[in-house]
């Protein structure tokens, strides 16, 4: 009985705050000075000017801080064969051909991010169909395809057609020139980044492509290494700056003008 009561009185002090600790006493507001009046100069940024560079006449024109990779004349200054040798693509008329049987070529400079301009026309006589028609590609880093294809009136997969980032991304509007005709590429890329695992990455590669001047990549993120069988995600490998490479599809593609930017 004596303990029951004790227990009552317990909850009675506790749901009538008896014995409850007074709060201390609330410490004068601190005084802040008052905010200074925004104005317009406060939040223009005057240092460091930015760089002046002079742009070309057209935009297909080499702006002053491009390295000029190839301007119809020595194919061998800015290239080689994939295997380090002389490459044995023809140059006629300011462009470079790939041949069958001539292989992949790469610029002798690796790059990281960049910004580049490449021109590439398929051959007027149409032979071949679907992948077999006007093949090569534009590999970034040796490892990204952006496919070129003669892809005006040629059905193929969605994601293999001109502008496609092959087997990962389709182009987001056919935009292909006729057969014979020169066509542009302006590509923004920025390379992957790498943590401690070498089978992720930290952040993916991105690419942004215009074809003739119309957006066909949207800052895609690539998923791996583009493959012809298989998954892209199970090739990752850490690489830091690499080459750019041209493909030989046994198809006789041309390639001109072609210069990037470092980012
Ligand atoms: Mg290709």
């Amino acid at each position: 009985m004596k303990k029951l009561m004790i227990i009552g009185l317990v909850l009675f002090s506790f749901v009538n705050g008896f014995g409850q600790v007074q709060p201390a006493a609330k410490p004068a507001a601190t005084k802040y000075p008052e905010l200074e009046k925004m104005t317009p100069g406060m939040t223009e940024v005057w240092e460091p000017e930015i760089k002046i560079i002079q742009p070309g006449v057209a935009s297909s024109d080499a702006p002053s801080d491009a390295i000029i990779l190839f301007d119809g004349s020595d194919i061998n200054k800015e290239w080689t064969g994939v295997d380090g040798k002389p490459t044995i693509w023809t140059v006629k008329d300011g462009a470079m051909i790939s041949t069958r049987g001539s292989g992949y070529i790469k610029s002798k400079r690796a790059f990281s991010d960049f910004q580049l301009h490449i021109e590439w026309k398929t051959p007027s006589e149409v032979s071949g169909t679907s992948q077999g028609r006007g093949n090569s590609g534009v590999f970034l880093q040796e490892l990204y395809e952006v496919q070129v294809l003669d892809s005006y009136d040629n059905r193929t997969y969605r994601n293999g057609q001109a502008g496609a980032m092959y087997k990962q991304y389709p182009p987001l509007v056919n935009t292909c020139r006729k057969p014979g005709e020169w066509q542009t590429y302006d590509i923004i890329y920025t390379a992957p980044t790498f943590g401690t695992d070498s089978l992720v990455y930290k952040t993916p590669p991105r690419v942004t492509v215009l074809q003739n001047g119309v957006l066909i990549q949207n800052n895609v993120s690539l998923r791996g290494p583009t493959q012809y069988i298989g998954v892209p995600e199970y090739t990752i490998k850490k690489h830091g700056p690499l080459s750019l490479m041209l493909q030989d599809h046994g198809n006789p593609v041309a390639y001109r003008n072609i210069w990037i930017r470092e980012l």
